[in-house]
């Protein structure tokens, strides 16, 4: 029962039966006689088709439309008639005759001329040595849930077969801040990298237990050990459940949201105790299939992923494709450096169609939920400048079509120390921030992120990370734009208290992790509050800058006499309205001049302008939604006070401490 010393991606205890991805043995292969050969063509193409079909019913658009594409080739006779023949006729081996009818194919379509046509021919090949491998014992999938192991894994192997059959990882070459080791914390996988020569040391089917603290692998162990593993990870998902309960009844002032790779992942988020998705990394979508996926697949997803998650804010970026995450149908150049090549936003800004058919798809999913757009590895300002450019011709563009969408808000991720030195530009333009620490640790401390053996140089908690944190925060925050945190450091018990410390407002974490972060979030908010003296109760602050008024001289007998409750007015000085306290929003007037929240163990109503119900509408701009929550000093609202005047309107701002037990919303929205 050998023990192996590994080291730790992502924490935790996982055991079953290894499933090891071998490398293409193509080249190994024995061929039989024709008759063999035939019948292994056949069973290899009768069971990748059974597994497409299967594949198939899980799929989200974007995977559907792939393997339907890869089913197409598998009927078109001009394929595997042709490899039949090879075998008969010139007997060839199965593998070879695939290879040989895969270029005859393409050979066929790129007399076409067509780019499309020509683009079709890597489908071709792709498919081809993926049904090779299958005849050589190369590529196969799980079907039951086991320990993934591998000389090497890639983000999208891992979608492919999916998280829900994977238990744990093993690789040789590995790192924890991968973007393998990304998606596996997205999961909850654990982990565990650096057992060099794994293909001699674990063989197919081996009982694996990756021990979640001594950094090691037991390859086949007694019965007895077995028995007790099967038995740990049963207690495992137990107390997971128990403590996801129990977390979801919290009420933290920093809001927990949840970090997902696709749309299917936010079904039951908002029952997890999800205050949002701080990021779908969209850029999943793109790297598995053969060609980037339509507008059509990309808003299937998106809107998918905002109407689960039923008003609640959903942040998708961009795709931050480049560096690891590879799009094989992308044909970036080679690159020496390409953490610092092509990646991010770089290649939406070099491959506009690409990224104009992105926004589109998510300008339309915005019309039906809480979508925000969030851009990665911004360095400049021109580029957060022709985002916002792009946004509006893809709205331009919808409007000609007649389509229904929304233009979202639009925020920038911290990733660049560039970022963090121009924020206070950016938290101009932006409409939050969100911190990756993943990238602004690789970034700020020259230590590639992907590289092995580089871990002590790779420390998210580095002083000089934590500034650079603090910085940005502040820069936000003087603006009036709210902070998350959607790198791994938010989901470590550590990094989530030195976030909170530094005043952070949001931690975006993996679904996995999100009861666990809640607990910890509320009893550092706890704890702060007993070392400051103060309770968690933080009083009500101005919603805008301006001058107060008493409630006695508010010039609406309705607030005057305290009709609705204690209240005070402000003259204000410009048109922004902040939450005058952190909590829940719990009211937006549909004419968008009121909103209410539930915070500060007590109901505020902000109502901005003296009767303006009757403006319906005009002149107002909501920045938030029902049941989001917010953080004191948060920009909430906008008004165009010159524009309400000339109305002849009032535009003073009264906040209103409702009166216990008056939840009536038609005096709210008075
Ligand atoms: C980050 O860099 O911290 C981040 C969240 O983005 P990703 O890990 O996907 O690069
Ligand atoms: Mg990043």
């Amino acid at each position: 029962m050998p023990r192996y010393e590994c080291r730790t991606a992502q924490k935790g205890f996982a055991a079953g039966k290894a499933f090891v991805i071998r490398p293409d043995r193509t080249g190994e292969y024995r061929p039989g006689d024709p008759v063999e050969e035939a019948a292994r063509l056949e069973t290899a193409a009768t069971e990748m088709k059974r597994r497409l079909t299967a594949g198939k019913k899980d799929a989200d658009p974007a995977g559907a439309a792939v393997i339907d594409a890869e089913i197409l080739i598998l009927d078109d006779e001009n394929f595997l008639g042709s490899a039949r023949r090879a075998i008969r006729e010139e007997r060839l081996g199965a593998p070879d005759a695939v290879k040989q009818a895969a270029e005859k194919l393409c050979e066929k379509l790129m007399e076409s001329g067509q780019d499309y046509i020509r683009q079709r021919c890597e489908d071709v090949r792709g498919f081809a040595a993926g049904l090779t491998a299958l005849i050589a014992g190369g590529l196969e999938v799980p079907s039951e849930p086991c320990i993934l192991a591998g000389s090497e894994l890639s983000p999208g192997q891992i979608t492919m077969i999916g998280p829900e059959m994977i238990r744990g990882i093993l690789t040789e070459i590995g790192s924890p801040t991968s973007h393998v080791s990304v998606l596996a914390g997205n999961y909850g996988i654990p982990y565990l990298y650096g057992l060099e020569n794994l293909t001699e040391k674990v063989r197919q089917q081996d009982y694996l237990i990756l021990d979640p603290d001594g950094d090691g692998v037991w390859v086949n162990p007694p019965e007895e050990k077995i028995r007790e593993a099967e038995a740990r990870q049963e207690e495992i998902r137990e107390a997971r459940e128990k403590q996801q309960k129990q977390a979801t009844g919290k009420v933290t002032r920093t809001r927990i949201c949840a970090n997902i790779s696709r749309a299917e992942e936010a079904d039951g988020l908002p029952e997890k105790g999800a205050d949002g998705i701080g990021l779908f990394r969209s850029e999943l979508l793109f790297l598995n299939g053969a060609e980037a996926p339509s507008e059509e697949e990309q808003f299937g997803a998106y809107r998918h992923a905002a109407e689960a998650m039923a008003g609640r804010e959903t942040v998708i970026r961009t795709m931050d494709i480049g560096s690891d995450k590879h799009a094989a149908w992308l044909k970036i150049p080679e690159e020496i450096n390409p953490a610092l090549g092509l990646r991010g936003l770089r290649v939406s800004l070099e491959y506009r169609e690409l990224f104009r058919s992105q926004l589109r798809a998510m300008l339309r999913a915005a019309a039906y939920g809480n979508v925000r757009i969030m851009i990665p590895m911004v360095a400049s300002e021109w580029e957060l400048d022709e985002v916002l450019k792009e946004i509006q011709t893809a709205s331009e563009e919808l409007e000609r079509r007649g389509e229904k969408f929304r233009i979202p808000e639009t925020g920038v991720m911290i990733e660049t120390p560039a970022a963090v030195m121009i924020a206070p530009a950016l938290a101009e333009k932006a409409r939050f921030f969100s911190i990756g620490t993943n990238d602004l640790t690789q970034y700020t401390l020259a230590v590639d992120r992907e590289a092995r053996g580089m871990e002590r140089y790779s420390n998210p908690m580095h002083e000089a990370v934590l500034r650079m944190i603090a910085l940005a925060t502040e820069a936000a925050h003087a603006k009036h734009i709210p902070v998350a945190v959607c790198g791994e450091l938010a989901g470590n018990p550590e990094g989530a208290e030195q976030l909170i410390r530094i005043g952070v407002d949001e931690l975006s974490v993996s679904p996995a992790k999100l009861a666990a972060v809640r607990n910890r979030a509320a009893e550092i908010e706890d704890s702060m509050a007993q070392e400051t003296g103060k309770d968690r109760n933080e009083g009500i602050r101005s919603p805008a800058e301006g001058e107060l008024v008493p409630m006695a001289e508010i010039p609406d007998p309705v607030f005057s006499g305290g009709v609705m409750g204690e209240c005070v007015g402000v003259i204000p000085a410009n048109g922004k309205i902040y939450a005058p306290v952190s909590g829940t929003v719990t009211t937006v007037a549909a004419t968008g001049h009121a909103v209410s929240l539930r915070g500060n163990g007590e109901e505020i109503l902000v109502h901005a302008g003296l009767d303006t119900v009757r403006l319906k509408g005009e002149g107002f701009r909501v920045h938030v939604s029902e049941g989001e929550h917010v953080k004191q000093g948060q920009l909430i609202m906008e008004m165009d006070p010159e524009l309400i005047r000339a109305r002849g309107f009032n535009p003073m701002i009264i906040v209103v401490r409702m009166s216990q037990g008056d939840d009536s919303g038609e005096k709210r929205n008075n």
